[in-house]
């Protein structure tokens, strides 16, 4: 593909809308070329700047400074015009009609609209920093099964991924939104892996999460920053996993949990 179509694809790709030879074509494509690369990250700042704004119903700074810097380069990314367009609208009219508008158009910017993912994309940060490391490998050891209490169990800590393709590097206890969760660090190739799994009890927690998987969707799926993110129920548990990489990639993966 030439860079004109790579970046009229730009934005189906990063709310995942393509079928993954195109996606990967595309990331082939952004590893040779560093033009659509800072195009594609630019992009995809904006949106996630766009979803904070959509998600509290105010304006950052760096958003409008983001409107102001894409109105006085409209000339020069003509493809982005008629995204920009439709958000400097949707931006003025949630300053009036936030609250009410806020889901609408939140839904559009699905990234970050599921609260699950938002709520673990930072510490998936973190173990990429090597900020949060495993507790343990192996077996679950007694210490950390005494801290586990009524709310979550033992058995969250063996729903790992069957795949061969997917090497845990170990577990620790974590609490994502006050939830005790079983955190599974680890590799699905050579790409850095969280494996989240908690008590299906607990999923109130996440009223967004909860509506989109009881509607019956097997697996829920969303972008948020440059990770993919998604979640299922099993059994009793819900699993989930997020990793920089396809939405294929990370759909299988979180299926192969037993
Ligand atoms: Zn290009």
């Amino acid at each position: 593909m030439k860079c004109h179509e790579i970046r009229n694809l730009a934005l189906a790709y990063l709310d995942s809308e393509l079928d993954a030879k195109t996606s990967q074509e595309i990331q082939l494509h952004l590893q040779s070329c560093g033009e659509c690369a800072q195009l594609f990250e630019r992009e995809e700042k904006f949106n996630e700047c766009l979803s904070k704004v959509l998600g509290v119903g105010q304006p950052t700074p760096a958003l409008w400074e983001e409107i102001e810097s894409r109105l006085r380069h409209q000339h020069r990314s003509a493809w982005l015009f008629p995204r920009w367009r439709a958000v400097a609208l949707g931006s003025f009219v949630v300053l009036i009609l936030a609250g009410w508008l806020t889901g609408l158009i939140g839904s559009r910017f699905g990234a970050s609209s599921l609260d699950l993912a938002q709520a673990v994309v930072k510490d998936h940060r973190e173990f990429l920093q090597g900020k949060i490391t495993p507790e343990f490998k192996g077996a679950l050891p007694d210490e950390v099964a005494k801290k586990l209490g009524e709310r979550l169990d033992a058995a969250a800590f063996d729903k790992i991924p069957s795949t061969g393709r997917f090497r845990s590097e170990g577990a620790r206890l974590c609490h994502v939104g006050g939830v005790p969760v079983a955190w599974t660090l680890g590799r699905y190739d050579d790409v850095p892996v969280s494996v989240i799994v908690f008590k299906r009890s607990e999923l109130e927690h996440f009223p967004k999460t909860e509506r989109r998987l009881e509607t019956g969707e097997p697996i829920v799926c969303t972008r948020t920053g440059h990770f993919q993110f998604a979640v299922r129920f099993a059994g009793d548990h819900v699993v989930c996993a997020i990793a920089d990489t396809s939405k294929q990639t990370l759909e299988d993966l979180v299926r192969s949990v037993l």
